[in-house]
């Protein structure tokens, strides 16, 4: 049962376990938790989720699953300016985000319009779990990914399965 949330997408995390080493692994999705699960069309109150999470700790790198432009760096919460999230836009136009990601590339910070290749490093997972944490609710660290078309959401695991 278990096996079936793995992502099973190509997102490459590279995590801190040795300094000149990277390790690239295909995240789990986000296990369940108090605030809901991470697959696609999960319930979220009202909503559906958007998106999938795959689960990653603070501090990983995830590299592009796709090449593209950055087109936008942008902020999830209007009331914690620290959260942030990145978009990247494939020549089809289908624009790729990965929220509670900043934004990150040897120099600094990459500029909106930077071309970005599949694996490259985008940014650094944030802590979401903080944001989330109280005395009787947790959340489970994820990074979030979904994928928009003309405005509507895509489901990322299929929309994979079809990128060359
Ligand atoms: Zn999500």
């Amino acid at each position: 049962m278990y096996a079936e949330t793995y992502t099973n997408i190509v997102v490459y995390v590279e995590t801190p376990f040795h300094e000149t080493q990277i390790m690239f692994i295909i995240p789990k999705l986000r296990e369940p938790d108090d605030f809901g699960a991470g697959y696609f069309g999960a319930s979220r109150g009202k909503r559906k989720h958007n998106g999938i999470d795959p689960a990653a700790e603070p501090g990983a790198i995830v590299g592009s699953i796709v090449a593209g432009v950055i087109t936008k760096i942008g902020y999830p919460y209007g009331d914690d300016l620290s959260y942030r999230y990145v978009e990247v836009t494939i020549p089809s136009g289908d624009r790729v985000r990965y929220f509670y990601v900043v934004p990150t590339d040897d120099c600094g910070t990459f500029e909106i319009g930077t071309e970005i290749e599949k694996c490259d490093p985008l940014g650094v997972v944030q802590d979401i779990a903080a944001r989330y944490d109280t005395d009787d609710k947790k959340m489970n660290n994820h990074f979030h990914l979904e994928i928009k078309r003309n405005g509507e959401y895509l489901n990322p695991t299929d929309w994979l399965s079809e990128q060359s």
